[in-house]
């Protein structure tokens, strides 16, 4: 187990030796090197621990002979916690506890790898009533009790483009929350052409996280993401923003880059919007696009690897220093170290999480809607539960391969079930590369700045 130096090693070396490191070779735990020598991952409850003396050298021989049962003493004679907190059993009827509207599937951009075909999600335009948007409100509230709190997500296509259906529903759900002594909280993705200083206001007033969709600086962003008729979007964009960065009070703008072959420069992406203002800026690798175009291949992303490892060691820098640095991935990713996440699923998708498509039928999330061969009921007739029971059953971790056997399951979950389906899992190495590097990144932190992760921190 060596430490990787990541200070003089660049680019793709950087990377492999990452994902090499990283590689699985027990299901049960992962040993990692750190500055403040060996440490442990436990899998199962996502607990680190620092080792010593005599644990070094059990753990590095049971994990060396990758026999579980040896594994499995080992832990129990250096006096670790071995029950299992994650079983087989698949989540029991999950409560809805976040919907996301497609109020308009249409899009005035012309981006070249949308998940949703330019907003029509593969059929024509369509946009959401105002019935449909009060009755998808009214199911996400009917299972809210006094005192909880729900979201209520905006996507498209371009929500945007339905600023009247977006403005009731959110007034609907303000009122009927307030009704039922719950409270909702609102988000919305948009891509920026058609926000003005009266949607700030309204988002402000309301406490939006807005989320803008940006691939880069000027050109970068461009080449991803034209106008329909090929001109480039970025500089209306930022003219449009500029005004709702101003404004953040109870409002969160944040910047979410979609990385392909085409825009690799993450370092240059962050710095460059974190000086616009945006409160975080978040990566997210293009794994699957309906036409297959922009989608990443592994050098790719061994590049992005070391981008965001590039990334990380700035965000390392500045915490250190006592500076913010808004790099969402890292922010998110010591955040859900620090607590132990540990979770049989990537994300919420079809459990407390689903998608309302223009036309009110329930989908696994965002992304399915225009998949009616998963749709999951509809918002007037609510959840169809056998459905999502064997929705739940068949996306477990435990029963996706080749995730049984890896180390960081209950850490990523499985990855993103879009994504799986329509592409597998090609990006496995990536994301092991980068959770080592993260793992090693929080043992620097908590040594360093323990106060970093104070409750309210992180
Ligand atoms: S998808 Fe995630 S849990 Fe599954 S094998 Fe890949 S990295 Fe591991
Ligand atoms: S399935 Fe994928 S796109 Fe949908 S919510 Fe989960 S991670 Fe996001």
């Amino acid at each position: 187990m060596t430490l990787i130096p990541l200070a003089t090693r660049k680019g793709s070396a950087r990377a492999r030796a990452l994902m090499d490191a990283a590689a699985p070779r027990t299901p049960a735990a992962h040993l990692f090197a750190t500055e403040h020598g060996p440490h442990l991952l436990r899998s199962d409850g996502s607990r680190v621990y620092g080792l010593e003396g005599e644990a070094i050298a059990r753990l590095s021989a049971a994990l060396a002979d990758s026999d579980q049962a040896s594994l499995a003493r080992a832990f129990e004679q250096l006096g670790f916690d071995t029950r299992a907190l994650i079983d087989d059993t698949p989540m029991p009827q999950p409560k809805v506890r976040a919907l996301s509207l497609a109020v308009a599937q249409a899009c005035n951009l012309g981006c070249s790898y949308c998940y949703a075909e330019e907003g029509s999600f593969g059929g024509r335009p369509s946009m959401m009533t105002s019935e449909v948007a009060r009755a998808s409100v009214d199911l996400l509230l009917s299972e809210l009790a006094p005192g909880e709190r729900a979201n209520l997500a905006f996507l498209g296509g371009e929500p945007l483009a339905a600023r009247a259906v977006l403005r009731d529903a959110t007034a609907h759900a303000v009122r009927c929350a307030a009704e039922r002594g719950a409270s909702v909280t609102f988000s919305i993705t948009t891509n920026g052409t058609l926000v003005t200083p009266e949607d700030g206001e309204f988002f402000e007033r309301h406490g939006f996280a807005v989320t803008v969709s940006l691939d880069g600086l000027g050109p970068a962003h461009d080449r991803l993401r034209p106008f329909k008729n090929g001109g480039g979007s970025y500089d209306r964009i930022i003219a449009n923003v500029r005004p709702l960065l101003a404004m953040q009070r109870r409002m969160q703008v944040s910047a979410r880059v979609t990385v392909t072959p085409q825009n690799l420069r993450l370092r240059e992406a962050l710095d460059g919007l974190s000086a616009l203002g945006f409160h975080s800026v978040g990566f997210s690798p293009m794994l699957s696009s309906p036409t297959g175009r922009d989608e990443l291949t592994i050098p790719g992303l061994e590049t992005v690897l070391d981008e965001m490892v590039g990334c990380g060691e700035e965000f390392k820098r500045r915490i250190v220093a006592g500076q913010r640095y808004p790099f969402a991935n890292m922010t998110n990713a010591m955040r859900e170290i620090h607590r132990g996440t540990h979770r049989p699923y990537p994300c919420g998708a079809g459990a407390g999480y689903l998608g309302v498509s223009a036309e009110g039928t329930l989908h696994a999330c965002h992304r399915f809607v225009g998949d009616e061969e998963r749709a999951f009921g509809d918002v007037e007739s609510g959840v169809d539960r056998s459905i999502q029971a064997a929705w739940l059953e068949e996306r477990h971790v435990h029963r996706q391969e080749p995730c049984r056997s890896c180390w960081a399951r209950y850490l990523c979950g499985g990855g993103c079930h879009h994504e799986v389906i329509h592409r597998g899992r090609p990006a496995c190495d990536y994301i092991r590369g980068w959770l080592h590097y993260c793992l090693g990144a929080y043992v620097t932190l908590l040594s360093r700045r323990p106060d970093y992760f104070a409750p309210e921190t992180a």
